[in-house]
């Protein structure tokens, strides 16, 4: 029993606006639920030093009140990309989103699990 344990780690994500690169940190608090914490200015390069371009989460992601927002634009929210599930930013502005990372663009869909990766998974 490993109660108290929390598993944390951070998924690379872009800033829909500026183009630029930012962490997430994710905790997860209960079986398959994850939440988004905090999100820092990272550089790409960086990041993959990190090797946070393989982290790959599974099951259900929540906000965490605390959680500030884009550190570039202030979106509070983010899209997983269909094309190269890459995150961008996101704060609910429209229903059309545009990938940050490969320029796929659509309509914006939302579900209750989805998985999410930094890589190409
Ligand atoms: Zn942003
Ligand atoms: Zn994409």
């Amino acid at each position: 029993m490993k109660k108290d344990v929390r598993e944390a780690n951070v998924v690379m994500a872009k800033c829909k606006s500026s183009k630029r690169p930012f962490g997430i940190r994710i905790e997860k608090r209960m079986d398959n639920v994850w939440y988004y914490t905090w999100a820092f200015k990272l550089s790409e390069q960086a990041g993959n030093n990190e090797g946070y371009e393989n982290v790959m989460i599974s099951g259900r992601v929540d906000m965490d009140t605390e959680y500030p927002g884009c550190p570039y634009c202030g979106g509070i929210g983010w899209i997983s990309c269909g094309n190269c599930g890459k995150l961008t930013c996101y704060n609910g502005e429209s229903n059309h989103f545009t990938c940050a990372w490969c320029g796929n663009s659509g309509e914006v869909q939302f579900g209750e699990t989805f998985d999410l990766s930094g890589g190409g998974y």
